[in-house]
C-alpha cells in the first residue's frame, strides 16, 4: 500500500468529569455517560485507525489528544484505543504529541505513564484561579487543585507545558487576571492559550460578559504581561516561549493537512485534487459524526464515521487563507492588498493602529495587539 501523507494526528476523547457551563465541545460529562461508554469508544475508534490509519505519513509531526478530557483515559487503555496506529504510522523524537488534561484527573503515576508512552507535551485547562470565578463556569476543580495538578505535572518531568485561561469572564477585574498571569507564569510554562468567554445571546449569563471596552483591556494586558515575561505572541490568543509554539494548532492555521479521529472531529487534506472539473477545490475537510453512539455504530456496521465532506472552492480558500494569516505574528504579504478598497482600508487601519508594518519581514504587513483583540473586524474589512 502506498504510504499516506497526512503528518498531523488529531483524536478526540469525549468523556468529561463534568459539562462546564460554556463548553461548545462534544463532551460527555459523567451524568450524560453511561456504563459501557468508554469501551464502546475505545472499540470504534481502533475500528476508525483501522479503517483511515492509511492517510497517515509513516512519520508523524505532531498527535493531539483532545476533548474532552483525554487525561481521564488510563494510560492502559488509552495505549490499547491507539495501538493500530502503529501499524500505519510511528513517532520520532521531533514529534511534538499533546495531551489535554484537567486538575481533577491528573495524577503523577499515570503522568508518567502518558510520558513512558511518546506524550511529551501537557495542555492543562485550569480557565481561571479565582474560586467563584470557576463555580460560574461549572469547573470541577478549585484554585488549589489546578495549582497542585501543575506542580504534579513538572514533577512528573513533562517540560513543555501550555496552560488555557478564559479572560472576559463576568465578575473577572483586570487584577484577578493579573494575579492569574502571575501565578501561573512562575511556573515553567512554554505556552498559554487565553481565550475571550463568548457565549451565544441565548445563554444565560450572556447579559453578564463584560462590554467590548474592559474585553479589550483584558486582552491588551494579557498581551503586555505575556511580552514582559518572554513569550511571543504568536497567534491571537496564543503566547509561547521563543521555539516554544504549538506546532500541532500551527497546522490548523497554515492550512496543512490534519486527520481527526474519534466522534466530532474534523479532518483537512490539503493535497486533495477533486476529479469533477467544476470543483475548483483546493483542499477536502470532512467531519465525524457527534453522537457517540451514532459514530461507533457507524463504526460498528463497516461503514466510514463522516458526517459531511466539503471540498473547498476558490472564494473559500481565498477567505480561509486571510483569515488565517491575519491570526498570526507572521502576517501578509503587502502583494495580496490587490483592489484599491482593500489598500486603502488597510492604509486606514495603519492610521488607527490596528495594522503595521512587519517589523521583521520585508513588504508584510501584520496585525497591532490591538488589531489582535479587535480580529474578526479586521478579517471582514482586508479579506473583500
Ligand atoms: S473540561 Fe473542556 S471539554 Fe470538558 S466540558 Fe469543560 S470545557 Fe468542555
Amino acid at each position: 500500500m502506498k504510504p499516506g501523507h497526512i503528518p498531523s494526528l488529531y483524536a478526540h476523547f469525549p468523556f468529561c468529569e463534568s459539562k462546564c457551563h460554556y463548553c461548545d465541545f462534544y463532551s460527555l460529562g459523567r451524568e450524560k455517560t453511561q456504563a459501557g461508554d468508554p469501551a464502546t469508544f475505545e472499540k470504534a475508534l481502533r475500528a476508525e485507525i483501522e479503517r483511515s490509519g492509511h492517510l497517515l505519513a509513516p512519520k508523524l509531526d505532531t498527535i493531539f489528544l483532545g476533548g474532552g478530557t483525554p487525561s481521564m483515559t488510563p494510560p492502559d487503555q488509552m495505549a490499547h484505543a491507539l495501538e493500530p496506529l502503529w501499524k500505519f504510522t510511528s513517532v520520532t523524537p521531533q514529534t511534538e504529541w499533546t495531551m489535554e488534561a484537567n486538575p481533577s484527573s491528573v495524577n503523577l503515576e499515570s503522568l508518567r505513564e502518558y510520558r513512558r508512552q511518546g506524550v511529551n507535551r501537557i495542555s492543562m485547562g485550569v480557565q481561571a484561579l479565582r474560586d467563584d470565578l470557576l463555580l460560574k463556569l461549572g469547573r470541577v476543580h478549585s484554585r488549589d487543585a489546578a495549582l497542585q495538578s501543575l506542580e504534579t505535572i513538572f514533577e512528573s518531568g513533562f517540560d513543555n507545558v501550555s496552560v488555557d485561561l478564559l479572560c472576559g469572564v463576568p465578575g473577572q477585574s483586570i487584577e484577578t487576571l493579573e494575579e492569574a498571569l502571575a501565578r501561573l507564569t512562575a511556573f515553567p510554562i512554554t505556552h498559554l492559550s487565553c481565550y475571550l468567554l463568548t457565549l451565544p445571546k441565548t445563554h444565560r449569563m450572556f447579559r453578564d460578559l463584560p462590554d467590548e471596552d474592559e474585553q479589550l483591556s483584558h486582552l491588551l494586558l494579557i498581551d503586555r504581561w505575556m511580552r514582559e515575561q518572554g513569550f511571543i505572541h504568536y497567534e491571537i490568543s496564543n503566547f509561547a516561549k521563543p521555539g516554544r509554539q504549538a506546532r500541532h494548532n500551527l497546522t490548523y492555521w497554515k492550512g496543512g493537512s490534519y486527520l481527526g479521529i474519534g466522534p466530532s472531529a474534523h479532518s483537512f487534506d490539503s493535497e486533495f485534487e477533486p476529479t469533477v472539473k467544476s470543483e475548483s477545490g483546493h483542499g477536502k475537510r470532512w467531519k465525524n459524526f457527534s453522537p457517540l453512539h451514532k459514530y461507533a455504530s457507524e463504526l460498528a456496521a463497516g461503514r466510514e464515521a463522516i458526517e459531511w465532506t466539503e471540498v473547498l472552492t476558490s472564494a473559500q480558500t481565498d477567505l480561509e487563507r486571510w483569515m488565517l494569516a491575519l491570526r498570526l505574528d507572521e502576517g501578509f504579504p503587502e502583494e495580496w492588498l490587490k483592489s484599491s478598497g482593500q489598500k486603502s482600508r488597510a492604509a486606514a487601519l495603519e492610521k488607527e493602529g490596528l495594522l503595521e508594518a512587519h517589523p521583521e519581514r520585508m513588504a508584510y504587513k501584520r496585525l497591532t495587539a490591538r488589531g489582535f483583540a479587535l480580529s474578526d473586524q479586521m478579517i471582514a474589512s482586508l479579506s473583500g
